[in-house]
């Protein structure tokens, strides 16, 4: 596919059929579709499906070459920072103790303030401080190091793709492994934009089955076509994110693999924010992520104004509420 056109692959996705759906195996096609590489912006193009039964837009073959896509810094490698004032250190706690449990009125100001929704995902796990918790695809563990910053112990990231294994002062820790090599007994195990980069969803629902103890808990939080932002803008949808996305799950394809690996999905929350609106719209004018213009890399140009970007984030928050926003949370239950 490298160095091909748009309009190659068009002819090619023509003449050969997709493969199969590989998350409930219909060989029923909705549609074909060509998405670019716009976060580094090489444009490259890639072929995905959307199978007709159960919804789930996929990459039509896996590329052989995927860590080059990864190279030049993903956003989640980044190391976590502890806010060297206390004051402010105290709010941020305040506001994840919120997050979790709902409980601290001044943490529902600060939330209000800013948001964290990695960690307002996390309160149906209903997390004691002992709970045994593994985060899968943790890029540099941020979510488990704020997580032993509020006094969890059990906790434990795990991510292929990071240079090293990492120790944090506060004992959060980070390994260097996949999910295969991943051992023990866990309550809960999550996946925080992690689940669409994987390239066998069903296999890696049985893997993270067999490492939870009976009734213990799974999130996955994904981009999903279940979404305004899909239906409206389609291949030029920022969370597509050819072509290291795999896949855009529907509501429907997270129950078909729930269902199939031996869980019941007990939660669904929308969080999709204002990125789904200003990333798709720069897509739309042919502006990479990374662009020296885009908002992500230069706020202060003013690609959009103040008021179009408070606009979107309440749209995003109406899109939530309404189960249309462009990410969700699901939690799945290991049946007994
Ligand atoms: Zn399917």
């Amino acid at each position: 596919m490298n160095g091909s056109t748009p309009a190659a692959v068009h002819a090619d996705a023509g003449l050969t059929p997709p493969p199969p759906c590989r998350v409930c195996g219909s060989i029923r096609v909705a549609g074909r579709h060509t998405a670019l590489e716009m976060m580094n912006g090489t444009r490259e193009p890639f072929a995905y499906f959307q199978c007709a039964d159960c919804g789930c837009l996929q990459i039509e073959r896996i590329p052989a070459d995927l860590a080059r896509h990864y190279a030049g810094g993903y956003y989640s490698y980044t190391p976590p920072q502890r806010p060297a004032n206390p004051l402010r250190r105290w709010a941020v706690h305040a506001r994840h103790r919120w997050a979790l449990h709902g409980r601290d009125p001044f943490g529902w100001l600060m939330y209000r303030r800013a948001a964290a929704y990695a960690m307002r995902s996390l309160r149906p796990l209903e997390l004691r401080p002992d709970t045994r918790l593994l985060d899968v695809g943790c890029g540099a563990g941020l979510l488990i190091f704020e997580l032993a910053e509020l006094g969890y112990r059990s906790v434990l990231g795990i991510d292929p793709f990071i240079e090293a294994d990492r120790a944090y002062d506060n004992g959060a820790r980070v390994l260097k492994r996949g999910l295969d090599e991943a051992s023990g007994c866990w309550d809960a195990v999550m996946f925080h934009h992690s689940f669409e980069h994987v390239p066998d969803p069903l296999a890696t629902l049985r893997r993270t089955h067999a490492l939870l103890a009976t009734g213990g808990r799974c999130l996955l939080r994904v981009p999903t076509v279940s979404s305004y932002a899909w239906q409206h803008y389609g291949v030029d949808w920022v969370q597509l994110d050819a072509p290291r996305h795999l896949y855009l799950f529907s509501r429907e394809s997270i129950t078909h693999l729930a269902a199939a690996t031996g869980f019941d999905v007990i939660d669904v929350a929308f969080d999709s924010d204002a990125f789904q609106f200003w990333g798709s719209e720069q897509y739309r004018r042919g502006i990479a992520l990374r662009d020296e213009r885009s908002h992500a890399v230069n706020p202060a140009a003013g690609l959009f104004s103040a008021a179009q970007l408070a606009d979107w984030a309440r749209r995003a928050e109406e899109l939530n509420q309404a189960g249309q926003g462009d990410q969700a949370a699901f939690v799945l239950r290991k049946r007994p």
